[in-house]
């Protein structure tokens, strides 16, 4: 989970794309979010989400 910006808790909605916490009204995209290791490594068990969009990585389609 992550930390709401304006408060002291979690986004009460959070999903691959984006998080949003209707009691402050924020919405946060991530478009540019910390990497880790774990995203580049197969794990052996399956993955819950899908690997980051190209745009994750810091590249640009066009
Ligand atoms: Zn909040």
């Amino acid at each position: 989970m992550t930390q709401c910006p304006k408060g002291a808790h979690e986004l009460p909605y959070e999903d691959d794309t984006r998080g949003h916490c209707d009691e402050h009204g924020v919405t946060l995209l991530w478009h540019g979010p910390p990497i880790t290791l774990e995203d580049f490594t197969p794990e052996p068990h399956g993955r819950r989400f899908p690997p980051p969009a190209p745009r994750a990585l810091g590249r640009h389609p066009h």
